[in-house]
């Protein structure tokens, strides 16, 4: 995780630094101003970032494409690359690296701020996750890596929000959208799903909540309807589809629900009778799929980035006599910053988008560079895995006034 240099500097900073016995917040700890110089080029640094160092990867993003170009170009001159922790720069220590010169006390770049301290780290199920994720293929956020942690919210959300399962009474199990997509084979099929999904079996179902762009997508209609019951193939599906349809079985679900492909968009009767059951459709969805930056089918759901910008990682305190778990702190980086979202996404300017994102229970938002997660109980990010609070806090008062406004 740290290559030998960025571990010689925590140690060197646990060092003199002041680590009560019981932790209870980062705050417990007692920090000191530390600085070390990790590298003496830009080669040996981007060597130590290529080998998945988290600081050092972080260190060599900070700079521009535009300064690497120009202020950086000889990969093999002298340069100290120092990195620091400063514990004066807020509530929570700032680590921060600075590309100084060999010659003299000047500096190539001066110092930014690569990462925060975000607090404790206890849970070990996230723990195991952000390792997961940091150790595999995290290139896009449609990777393996990526969708680690989508499932771990999915998990984490079905098995312990109290607060995010359906009110009682509300008939939860019962309702399942007239139509379907079957993803489970290759093929992705059509169904009517109180013919085809046998009573008492797994009726979970992801929705997907995107713009249609003005790229003409796939749509069912009188004319083939048939044939989309016999059978989709992939490629005639738009990008947003086929890695909605991908993501839902990553996730371990055999059913999704997509508008376009569900309501045969020519029968006024069958879209007039479907529409009317869209806020149970995004209500009792297990899960929403939002493709929240995509303008259009084209763009898809996923992004091209680099994964280890964007998790937080963490560092272990020295274990003490008494503590028996470890103690982890939890760094959040600041990533680069074309990798940084401009203005609201496509989605939001959608118009029945408020009602998708009131209505879900949980939302897979993927947007940009980042995965996010909303549910009633937690709103996470990629950066910021499980922070709890939610915009969703009217949910069940907005979910009574969007049933009668949209019926
Ligand atoms: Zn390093
Ligand atoms: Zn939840």
């Amino acid at each position: 995780m740290f290559c030998n240099q960025c571990q010689a500097f925590w140690h060197e900073t646990f060092s003199k630094a002041k680590i009560p016995q019981a932790i209870h917040s980062c705050e417990d700890v007692h920090w000191e101003y530390h600085e070390t110089t990790l590298h003496n080029s830009i080669r040996d640094l981007k060597q130590a970032s290529d080998l998945r160092c988290r600081l050092c990867r972080i260190i060599y993003f900070t700079p521009t494409d535009h300064e690497h170009e120009t202020l950086l170009k000889d990969v093999d001159e002298p340069l100290s690359i120092v990195l620091t922790i400063d514990p004066s720069k807020g509530p929570h220590p700032v680590l921060s690296a600075e590309f100084r010169e060999k010659s003299g006390d000047g500096a190539r770049i001066s110092k930014r701020m690569v990462a925060s301290c975000s607090g404790l780290l206890s849970d070990e199920n996230l723990t195991t996750t952000l390792k997961t994720s940091a150790e595999s293929n995290n290139d896009s956020t449609g990777s393996d890596g990526a969708l680690e942690l989508a499932a771990f919210w999915t998990k984490t959300c079905l098995d312990g929000h109290d607060k995010c399962r359906p009110p009682a009474g509300h008939g939860a199990s019962s309702f399942v959208p007239t139509r379907l997509l079957d993803v489970s084979s290759n093929s992705i099929r059509l169904i009517e799903s109180e013919q085809e999904i046998k009573e008492g079996s797994d009726r979970s179902f992801v929705a997907l909540s995107h713009c249609w762009g003005l790229i003409p997508i796939i749509r069912t209609l009188i004319d083939n309807y048939d044939e989309h019951r016999k059978g989709i193939a992939p490629e005639r599906l738009s990008k947003t589809f086929r890695e909605a349809v991908h993501a839902t079985r990553k996730l371990g679900y055999r059913y999704i629900w997509i508008d376009s492909l569900c309501i045969k968009q020519d029968d006024g009767e069958d879209w007039a009778a479907e529409a009317a059951t869209m806020c149970d459709v995004y209500q009792y969805a297990t899960l929403t799929i939002a493709a929240a930056h995509a303008p259009g089918g084209d763009v898809g759901c996923y992004a091209e980035r680099d994964g280890l910008l964007q998790l937080p990682f963490f560092i272990e305190l020295p274990q003490s006599a008494v503590s028996k778990e470890p103690t982890r702190i939890q760094f959040t980086s600041y990533g680069r910053v074309k990798d940084i979202g401009g203005g609201n996404p496509a989605l939001y300017g959608r118009a029945w988008v408020l009602q998708e994102q009131l209505l879900s229970p949980r939302m897979l938002i993927f947007d940009g560079a980042q995965i996010k997660w909303e549910c009633l109980t937690m709103h996470g990010s990629e950066k910021s895995p499980t922070s709890s609070t939610t915009r969703h806090s009217l949910y069940y008062k907005y979910c009574g006034i969007l049933r009668c406004a949209f019926e």
